[in-house]
């Protein structure tokens, strides 16, 4: 499923302005959201949650789900409408990935749900053969 491409413009507190871009699959049901920064307190995060009507902040809990190719905790939030986010995709980041994929294959993580891959950040030594 594709990411909904809705975006809007809004005036932040200091003066400048913020353009959230909606995170849910395409043609999600109620509200636009964008994930604004976790909430350490209780564990969920602010989200900006926005319609025709305008916008506003919410607090809302994480969905948790795992699944997806790589067994990843879902990023949205509980009850969102639409897909989980690992089954989302923004089609501007796939092909980002695509063609770090391409230039860079020794990034690629292996498939499999809890099994770390050696990540970017890992030097694979002699024990990796
Ligand atoms: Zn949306
Ligand atoms: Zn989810």
């Amino acid at each position: 499923m594709l990411q909904c491409t809705a975006v809007t413009a809004v005036r932040t507190p200091h003066g400048g302005f913020g353009h959230p871009m909606c995170e849910l699959g395409e043609e999600h049901e109620g509200e636009h959201a964008e994930f604004c920064w976790d909430d350490d307190a209780t564990g969920g995060a602010v989200w900006f949650r926005w319609s025709a009507l305008g916008g506003r902040f919410v607090l809302l809990p994480a969905c948790e789900v795992t699944g997806g190719a790589y067994g990843d905790a879902c990023t949205l939030f509980r009850n969102h409408p639409a897909a989980h986010a690992w089954n989302v995709v923004d089609p501007t980041l796939e092909a980002v990935r695509q063609e770090l994929e391409r230039q860079f294959p020794e990034l690629l993580r292996e498939p499999g749900p809890g099994r770390p891959g050696p990540g970017p950040e890992r030097e694979p030594g002699p024990e990796w053969g």
